[in-house]
């Protein structure tokens, strides 16, 4: 009887004895159960940093992580000493919250947290323990966590996972060397779920993989995700895999979102011009289908430098004065739509079809 339902509002602030760098300044979502949120922006944008400073691998600097769970709201952002630490030994749930801080919470009620949250790495090379077998590293999370004690019940855990993950008996035996980088990362998502967790960071999990094995990755991630309700914040830079996977997408642009909506009016509709840039750039086999090309000046600002009033006006072809001096407000431009620009009522960016996509 879990219910996953994060409203999320997080700052991250890196501060040098000279500058102050915001990497996250102010999002604000929420995921429920079942539901994929993407979050896409360039290199830079802060998309990583959110994923990270919601299971708490690094620290926010400001807001909440409510993780709404056995009828009560539980806030992540307030973890603390050693309920912090043992939070990330795993990489694995622990909470504390007004009269259910840590100090009131049994051994029990803590290890049925623990195991509620994952993350799945980019890099399926590097995070694999080379030393370990693939049935020990998928039962890793299962025996840190105390979830299962018996070896009888870990064994017939790991091989449910692993035969969902299209991983046989002989797999479990073998060590990560032995494999190619699908396979490897079909490892680390059984790794990610086996212990049947509510919430999974996805950082980029398929960008380096080839294109047919994302499609694959994001096949049985749909799939497990349709047995076993979990909900996934999928973080990638690829539009068009973004869309395959998404219910919602937030569009990040130098630590802030500037777009989030449903991904059929995302992608059909989008109202911002740094959203209609990363669309307008991916190669479409219908060239009636596709956006009018729109080409963004410059580079990136510099988080330490952010421009004044709207973040995007120095690359931005539509910028007028205002657009310097004043911030655009958050607002909800259509049913769950919503967007920060000036001119998002004037401009129009929609395609008559389009991309394939979830919703
Ligand atoms: Fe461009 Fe102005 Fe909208 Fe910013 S507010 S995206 S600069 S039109």
């Amino acid at each position: 009887n879990l219910e996953v339902r994060f409203p999320i509002r997080l700052k991250k602030l890196f501060r040098t004895e000279l500058q102050e760098l915001r990497a996250v300044d102010g999002v604000s979502f929420d995921i429920r159960r079942g539901e994929t949120v993407g979050l896409v922006g360039e290199s830079g944008s802060g998309k990583t940093t959110v994923g990270r400073a919601i299971l708490r691998a690094i620290d926010p600097t400001a807001g909440e992580v409510t993780f709404h769970c056995c009828d009560r709201d539980v806030d992540l952002a307030e973890l603390e000493g050693e309920s912090l630490r043992e939070f990330r030994k795993n990489m694995n749930m622990v909470f504390s919250e007004g009269s259910h801080s840590l100090a009131t919470m049994t051994s029990d009620m803590l290890r049925a947290f623990r195991p509620r949250m994952n993350l799945v790495f980019q890099d399926p090379y590097s995070s694999l323990n080379p030393r370990m077998t693939v049935r020990d590293i998928i039962a890793e999370p299962l025996i840190a966590s105390g979830m299962m004690k018996s070896r009888a019940k870990i064994d017939e855990r790991v091989r449910e996972i692993a035969a969902r993950c299209k991983l046989n008996l002989e797999h479990l035996r073998r060590f990560p060397h032995a494999f190619s980088g699908g396979q490897r990362q079909r490892i680390c998502i059984a790794r990610a779920l086996v212990t049947r967790p509510d919430f999974v960071v996805c950082d980029e999990s398929v960008s380096a993989l080839d294109v047919s094995i994302q499609a694959e990755i994001v096949n049985l991630l749909k799939d497990l995700q349709d047995e076993m309700g979990v909900a996934f914040l999928f973080i990638a830079h690829d539009l068009s895999v973004v869309a395959q996977m998404s219910h919602r997408v937030a569009v990040m642009y130098v630590g802030k979102f500037v777009e989030y909506a449903p991904t059929a009016s995302l992608f059909f509709h989008p109202r911002h011009p740094y959203t209609h840039a990363l669309l307008s750039a991916v190669p479409h086999a219908d060239p009636d289908a596709a956006f009018d090309p729109i080409r963004l000046v410059g580079e990136i600002p510099n988080p330490l430098d952010v421009p004044s009033g709207c973040r995007f006006h120095t690359r931005c072809p539509f910028a007028v004065e205002a657009c310097r001096r004043e911030t655009p407000e958050w607002r909800e431009i259509a049913a769950d739509h919503f967007v920060s620009c000036h001119r998002a009522d004037e401009l129009d960016f929609s395609r008559p079809a389009g991309t394939a996509s979830r919703a």
